[in-house]
């Protein structure tokens, strides 16, 4: 990895991570999903960063793909499971990071620790030429070590310039037919899911997620205004996943224009992902950059 790419990676990493704990600071009884989802954004922002995705909280059941619109009402309450799941890019070089906190009680100390831990185990394994089902076995292993199950259908992935999941995936279960192996220099995201539930999620409703998908067909828009629109969000968000709270000042009814970017095909939105059985479910990640014969966490601060 060129040493220029090599110092983003870090720079954006340090500022995730940073943005990720003064987030967790946040999370308290009554508080705002908004406040802390805008604060959280502000300060990777503020730190010189930009956004690769809208911040991620998710509580209880749900084990990703919420972000708040800016007419949320939800707050957190005690005994909440709350994943939050934060990322920042230099330059197109994405660093993406997540945990997991229980507000107030103790309920599900284990089940963080088991994510927590399988997220340990894999970054102590990860290297360069490593079969990735090797990573699945181990994350597996360690999260059924503490009596829970490992999410099936929700991997870790590696991560290239502005584009946050870029081929290779990293499982969470060791019956796979994963064979990929990464090469020194890769940049991967690894994120251990552990649940009291069944270990798969389902696709839940909308959310206020979205990403681009040019094709073809963006260049014959016919409505001019929401050409322009589709024109100046490509500049923007680029091939990233952006909030519709991002594109307020976009358009005069953001809400009808997303949902005519998406009847062309031009827009899609991520739906929220839910337990199966309703289980709680913990989540830890970190970006790694593999090496020969070890990786480099930089999602720290
Ligand atoms: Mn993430
Ligand atoms: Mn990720």
């Amino acid at each position: 990895m060129d040493k220029d790419v090599y110092e983003k990676y870090l720079s954006a990493g340090k500022i995730a991570s940073e943005a990720r704990d003064f987030g967790i600071s946040l999370i308290k009884t009554g508080g705002k999903f908004i406040e802390v989802a805008e604060k959280v954004e502000s300060k990777i922002l503020d730190s010189g960063a930009a956004l690769s995705f809208p911040v991620n909280i998710a509580i209880n059941d749900l084990a990703a793909h919420y972000s708040p619109r800016n007419d949320d009402e939800l707050v957190f309450k005690r005994g909440d499971v709350v994943k939050l799941d934060v990322g920042s890019h230099i330059d197109g070089y994405i660093a993406d990071t997540a945990i997991t906190v229980e507000i107030e009680t103790n309920k599900y100390d284990k089940m963080i620790k088991a994510s927590s831990d399988a997220l340990d185990f894999a970054i102590s394994h990860m290297r360069a030429n490593i079969d990735l089902s090797e990573i699945g076995k181990i994350i597996e292993g360690t999260i059924k070590s503490y009596g829970y199950n490992s999410i099936d259908n929700l991997t870790g992935h590696s991560l290239d310039r502005y584009e946050l999941h870029s081929g290779m995936s990293v499982p969470g279960i060791s019956n796979t037919f994963c064979r990929v192996k990464p090469k020194p220099g890769d940049v991967i995201a690894i994120e251990p899911f552990a649940t009291n539930g069944i270990g798969h999620v389902i696709s839940g409703k909308g959310s206020n997620i979205y990403i681009l998908k040019p094709t073809i067909k963006s260049k014959i828009i016919r409505d001019n205004k929401l050409k322009i629109l589709f024109n100046r969000m490509s500049a923007k968000f680029k091939t990233l996943p952006f909030a519709q709270r991002w594109c307020n000042n976009m358009s005069d009814n953001i809400d009808i224009s997303l949902r005519k970017l998406s009847y062309l095909g031009l827009v899609k939105n991520y739906s929220q992902l839910v337990e199966q059985n309703g289980g709680i479910v913990t989540q830890k990640e970190h970006t790694v950059i593999v090496m020969k014969d070890g990786c480099e966490v930089i999602t720290v601060t």
